[in-house]
């Protein structure tokens, strides 16, 4: 009885407000659809190809194998992570989904993108051999701003789903950094020094950390987060990014 009221419900909603897909601004289905149609849904460039656990490198005609030490673009490099898991590329619905959440602050486009995450059988393997989930943290300044922590959120949302603890005002940023994007190689470095600073290291000390974020753009961010985590003395640092952005340094 409910669901045919519900069903009923629906039908009228969809026909006297049409919602649109953020994406294609075609129509969608409410009963079976929220934000994002069906077949944009379906578009969702996941990444699911071989890829590279040390630093989310497709492997390509040319890449040689991965093992453990990583790919022929990462193995010569020193990270201060231990793998990374990635779900997406930064492209069609997730870039809309993701740029409307963080830069329009549509906040409750997050339990969108939280599906896109949570349904992911990479995060359900990953989560088993971690102890502790720490979101990458805003400067309080561009929080209030916000209203929220986009990585938060999600970190929040699988803390609940997969019952593992959360820590989220132990790593701090302490510095207002600009956007990594628009700088040189050298003034990003300089840019996100210092930027991060655990405050009770005894929480996370002996700890597997997954360390959350939305966008992976220059990696600089979370590199520095992992440094950090490191120097407080975690075990290991596995990142976990909703969507990779192709960047060109
Ligand atoms: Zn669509
Ligand atoms: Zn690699």
């Amino acid at each position: 009885m409910r669901s045919f009221i519900n069903n009923y419900v629906h039908a009228f909603l969809d026909v006297f407000y049409p919602r649109i897909c953020l994406h294609c601004r075609g129509n969608i289905n409410y009963s079976r659809e929220q934000y994002i149609c069906g077949a944009c849904r379906e578009n969702i460039a996941f990444i699911n190809e071989n890829y590279c656990s040390r630093c989310g490198s497709i492997s390509g005609p040319y890449s040689v194998s991965f093992d453990e030490k990583g790919c022929g673009f990462c193995r010569t490099q020193h990270f201060y992570h231990d793998s990374l898991t990635a779900i997406a590329h930064y492209d069609g619905a997730i870039k809309v989904l993701v740029h409307k959440y963080k830069y329009e602050k549509q906040r409750f486009l997050y339990k969108a993108v939280n599906d896109v995450l949570l349904a992911n059988r990479k995060l359900n393997e990953r989560i088993q051999e971690v102890d502790i989930i720490i979101p990458v943290p805003l400067y309080w300044r561009k929080k209030l701003q916000r209203g929220f922590n986009q990585s938060e959120l999600i970190a929040r949302e699988i803390h609940r789903v997969f019952s593992k603890p959360l820590s989220v005002n132990n790593l701090i940023r302490i510095k207002n950094t600009a956007s990594q994007t628009r700088l040189s190689k050298t003034k990003r470095y300089a840019n996100i020094q210092k930027a991060f600073f655990v405050k009770n290291p005894a929480i996370i000390k002996g700890k597997r950390v997954l360390l959350v974020d939305d966008v992976l753009t220059t990696g600089l961010t979370m590199q520095e987060c992992a440094k950090k985590l490191k120097e407080g003395g975690v075990k290991s640092v596995h990142l976990l990014v909703l969507a990779i952005a192709d960047y060109k340094s």
